[in-house]
């Protein structure tokens, strides 16, 4: 049989690392004597040895204890995966370290096992799985590459509208300072010889000096993309912001040291939740920037919390702050969807102010992939302009459609519609106008048709709709009601108005005809075609000539 090689007919060579004789003859012997498997064992007593040997031969995966003599607890991992990045790696530790062992899996250990506590059949399990699960990962990786590379695009194309705004709302800002400034200035000539106004001069020029470095450093500052309305109907971004911040603490002294090394900071706005249960309240019916939440509360614990906003689907990033001991909780938290953990005893402002800030800048950059991805999805739907669905999704839709009034017996009608001299359009008033109108268009006929009929735009200018489980008399109604909106719409442009108007052509599937989608289409077409001979702006029914 040629299938692709597997895990479990695979001969797979282990790397021990392992000083004491005892553990690896054990280990050995665990292998060696085992008959479902198959496996070659290469085993060293430092690490400095063992590692050496992946340049020498190909590993499959390594079996390492953290305490050799030429290294140490978690440096160990943290220099074997730095050196053996693509071999999945087991730690060996005794029973008193196994919250080191937890530590490793996030220095990039796939598993652990305790020794003392290994049979036989745990040891070649384990090795199964972290063989297995390291060849997923590296497929997932390469696949997440390929989608990151395209969502990469998307994300420059939203930053570069972000920084956009950011230079109109600092242009806004320093505008009016500035202009105070060369007021001053240029009265300073005016008043050479009035002491009295010259002094009010260099006042108000000493203000606006300060104002325009507050805003500077106000502008250094910025950590989120807040906006505020501007005159002209767009967004810009706000630079006068404060991090509304929930801390969730119940004691009130500790409360208090936080807020004054957040005030520090410059973040003012410090709400303050008891417990669980007034933090799940002002979660829900508040928007924060961020939450500091302390693991253990009267009511509950941060697990608790983190799992109710999970479920609520609240978009608040989490600090979980954690007591001495509590350390090994701390990579739970961020499983658990926290985006970072403090230890109560070192935290200080630097401290503080790091954490805070690169979890808002990941938590934007989540958000950034989020919208990056939901635009994709969406571009590869709908059209940009119209906000219809396109050709492609429209084309395989109407496959759809007709398969289901096959099955089910029911009817279904087919509208193509074409602009009249639509041309003429963009030849009056440019372009930018002609794209209005289409976009328009597509907004009316959204409205016009049920939630179940399927709009898109075909093509410039011409657009499709599908009805289904519709009779001609009911479809001929909508789209006659579309079609005379459309012609009494006055679409504006500058100081001009104009109309347009439009000419359809449907037929309808029936299963006695058994029409295909490109028949269908090609009937639909015909009749637009005999709509347009007759006038334009009307609608014509393909009747067939027999
Ligand atoms: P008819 O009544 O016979 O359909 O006349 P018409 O001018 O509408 O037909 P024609 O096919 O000659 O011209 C269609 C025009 O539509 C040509 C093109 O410039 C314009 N057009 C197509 N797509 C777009 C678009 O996305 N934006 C704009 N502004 N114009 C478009
Ligand atoms: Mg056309
Ligand atoms: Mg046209």
């Amino acid at each position: 049989m040629n299938s692709k090689p597997n895990t479990l007919n695979k001969k797979l060579k282990i790397l021990l690392i392992e000083d004491d004789t005892g553990d690896a003859h054990l280990i050995r012997k665990m292998l060696i004597e085992s008959k479902s498997a198959y496996f070659e064992l290469e085993h060293f007593d430092r690490l400095s040895t063992g590692l050496e040997q992946l340049a020498q031969m190909e590993i499959d995966l390594i079996l390492l204890d953290l305490n050799l003599p030429d290294s140490q607890g978690l440096d160990t991992i943290v220099k074997a995966h730095a050196k053996a990045q693509i071999i999945p790696v087991i730690v060996l530790t005794g029973l008193e370290d196994e919250n080191l062992a937890i530590k490793s899996i996030s220095k990039g250990a796939q598993d652990y096992l305790v020794k003392g506590q290994i049979d036989s059949g745990l040891l070649i399990r384990a090795i199964h799985y972290a063989v297995e699960r390291h060849r997923l990962r590296s497929k997932l990786k390469k696949a997440n590459q390929k989608i990151l590379e395209q969502q990469k695009e998307l994300i420059d194309e939203e930053r570069l509208k972000v920084l956009l705004q950011m230079a109109g709302a600092t242009a806004h800002e320093l505008n009016q300072p500035l202009m105070v400034l060369l007021g001053n200035i240029e009265l300073i000539g005016m008043y050479k010889s009035d002491p009295e106004k010259l002094s009010d001069c260099v006042a108000a020029i000493e203000d606006a000096g300060n104002r325009i470095s507050d805003i500077v450093k106000k502008i250094e500052t910025i950590r989120n993309y807040q906006t505020k309305a501007y005159p002209d109907g767009s967004e810009i971004i706000s630079i006068d912001q404060d991090l509304n911040i929930l801390s969730i603490e119940d004691d009130k002294m500790y409360f208090s040291i936080l807020k004054k090394m957040l005030s520090n900071l410059g973040m003012t706005e410090v709400s303050q939740a008891m417990n669980i249960k007034e933090a799940k309240t002002l979660l829900t019916n508040n928007t924060y920037a961020l939450a500091l939440l302390e693991y253990k509360l009267p009511d509950g614990d941060a697990f608790d919390l983190l799992r109710f906003m999970k479920g609520e689907d609240i978009q608040v990033p989490v600090v979980v702050l954690t007591g001495q001991g509590n350390e090994a909780i701390a990579s739970k938290a961020i499983q658990t969807g926290a985006y970072d953990y403090l230890s109560k005893e070192n935290i200080n402002e630097s401290s503080l102010s790091r954490s805070i800030n690169t979890t808002l800048e990941r938590f934007r950059l989540n958000r950034e992939i989020k919208m990056a991805m939901k635009k994709m999805a969406e571009m590869s739907t709908t059209d940009e302009l119209t906000g219809l669905y396109n050709r492609r999704y429209f084309t395989e839709a109407l496959e759809r459609e007709i398969a289901r009034a096959k099955r089910y017996g029911t009817s279904l009608v087919m509208c193509m519609m074409d602009l009249d001299y639509f041309k003429r359009v963009n030849d009056a008033y440019g372009h930018t106008a002609g794209d209005m109108v289409l976009a328009e268009i597509g907004k009316i006929l959204k409205d016009c048709i049920r939630k179940s009929d399927l709009a898109c735009r075909y093509g410039g200018e011409e657009f499709a709709v599908i009805l289904p489980d519709t009779d001609v008399k009911k479809a001929k109604t909508v789209c006659e009601r579309f079609r005379k909106i459309v012609a009494g719409h006055p679409f504006k442009h500058n100081l001009s108005q104009f109309n347009i108007t439009i000419s359809m052509g449907i037929t309808s599937y029936n299963s006695l005809m058994d029409q295909s989608p490109i028949e269908i289409m090609e009937l639909a077409d015909k009749a637009l075609y005999q709509a347009k001979e007759a006038g334009r702006n009307q609608l014509v029914e393909y009747t067939p000539s027999i």
